[in-house]
């Protein structure tokens, strides 16, 4: 181990199917928060062969952190010499906080051979059209140099979606592989940063719409391929379908991060309730059960965390279900900022959902969307929590609030950690 606690010289550990090590041969900053690594086999033999999209399997040994296996896209065509990953830093996440911080030219890594069914068709009879947001676009890069290696023409598109300058990678890369392609590239820029120029930095301020998305692509017979975030393919790929891209034409594929911690696929949500439906169920509740009794006892309760915030995100509703879990009391919670219960390093995307949200009002999960985050209490603990989101509307539809239902999953939480971390070392190559 150096002194990173990464391995650098320990011999012998290529057992297992097909898992080789290789060498981490050079680092390439691609943005503030994405940084892409260079891997080369340690026996001098070519990697295994891979297709444009396809994603490896990484085992990093973590120190106090034992053998962590990751999948990671290999952001390249194939070459025969290396594979380039690319790596998002996320909040505190083991595996990429250790790559970016850590490991260094002559870490060795244990690497499965690429797999993945997200590749291009072999035929360039249909238009392409490629639909990233942030890290999710290494896959899409890897099939551009694909498709210039073998000197193919398809018609094709190429959406991504990032914050701003900061957060955009392989830009020049992409713009100048487009450019020879004789592709159409289209970068959105969510925050761009008031020093950043339309038509030169990106193409357009603020989110990629599906209605942006069905008016400005050919939805009758292209290919569709897209990756980022859940809440992403939440969006867009319902959308796409409800316009008639058939499933065989509507590739995506889904990274994962906080919500993927339960290893549940991503779920199209079910259909809302229809308002007639909801004012049957007010007529059935009779005296004694009113819907402000049957509130109030919700909201009174201790079971399960009722928080409500304003538009600006100001705690407005604090029930002692949020005292029982969060420890502050409903004094010391009323007036304050979200941001008492989440941890610092989740504060910057949980208020850019929070805002998108507010002024959308269109939550991007749907009814019945459980999601996970971790929380912070007041004595400073970090919890695990599952909650859903209800919007609160004033009469013109305007988003006042909202409020959270939360509950606190940490022994479930932790013992699904353990159980994953069994699963792991049952399966490392011996
Ligand atoms: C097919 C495929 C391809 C992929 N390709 C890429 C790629 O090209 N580039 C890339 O960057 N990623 C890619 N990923 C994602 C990658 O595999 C990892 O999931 C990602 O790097 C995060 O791993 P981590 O170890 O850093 O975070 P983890 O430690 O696994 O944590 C994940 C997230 O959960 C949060 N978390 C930690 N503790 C808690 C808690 N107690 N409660 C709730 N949340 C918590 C962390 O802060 C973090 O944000 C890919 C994934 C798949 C499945």
């Amino acid at each position: 181990m150096n002194e990173s606690g990464a391995r650098t010289d320990e011999p012998g550990r290529e057992a297992g199917e097909g898992v080789r090590t290789f060498v981490l041969e050079r680092r390439i900053r691609e943005s503030d928060v994405i940084t892409s690594f260079v891997l080369r086999p340690r026996d001098g033999r070519p990697p295994a062969p891979h297709r444009a999209g396809q994603h490896l399997t990484l085992f990093a040994d973590i120190p106090g952190r034992g053998r962590q296996k990751r999948n990671y896209t290999i952001s390249t065509a194939p070459n025969g010499e290396t594979y380039r990953i690319s790596v998002k830093r996320e909040p505190e996440g083991t595996v990429s906080t250790w790559l970016h911080d850590a490991a260094g030219e002559g870490t060795l890594l244990d690497i499965a051979p690429p797999s993945g069914g997200f590749v291009l068709a072999p035929s360039d009879a249909r238009p392409l059209v490629f639909v990233s947001a942030g890290v999710g676009l290494t896959p899409m890069v890897a099939m551009l140099e694909g498709l210039a290696a073998e000197g193919r023409t398809p018609r094709l598109q190429f959406i991504h979606c990032t914050q701003n300058n900061a957060t955009h990678a392989f830009r020049a890369h992409v713009r100048s592989l487009a450019a020879a392609l004789g592709a159409e590239t289209t970068f959105f820029h969510t925050r761009a940063g008031e020093d950043e120029r339309a038509g030169h930095d990106y193409d357009s301020a603020g989110h990629l719409t599906p209605d942006w998305l069905l008016e400005h692509s050919p939805v009758a017979e292209a290919e569709y391929y897209l990756c980022g975030p859940l809440g992403f393919l939440r969006t867009f790929v319902p959308a796409l379908a409800r316009a008639g891209v058939s499933s065989e034409r509507l590739h995506y594929e889904f990274f994962g991060a906080v919500e993927d911690l339960f290893d549940e696929p991503p779920q199209v949500s079910a259909p809302p309730v229809p308002a007639a439906a909801v004012a049957a169920r007010r007529s059935r509740t009779g005296p004694g059960f009113t819907r402000a009794i049957i509130g109030d006892a919700l909201l009174d309760s201790a079971a399960d965390a009722v928080v409500v915030s304003d538009a600006a995100g100001d705690i407005v509703l604090w029930n002692p279900g949020a005292e029982r879990i969060f420890g502050f009391t409903e004094d010391e919670a009323l007036g304050q900022s979200l941001d008492i219960i989440i941890p610092e390093p989740f504060r910057a995307r949980h208020w850019e959902g929070y805002r998108e949200t507010v002024a959308s009002g269109e939550s991007r999960y749907g009814a019945g969307d459980m999601l996970a985050v971790p929380g912070l209490t007041r004595d400073g603990r970090r919890i695990s929590l599952e909650f859903t989101i209800a919007l609160i509307k004033d009469e013109a539809g305007k988003v006042t609030g909202m409020a959270a239902l939360l509950r606190d999953i940490t022994p479930r939480f932790e013992e699904m950690k353990a159980l994953k971390k069994k699963v792991a070392a049952l399966q490392a190559p011996a």
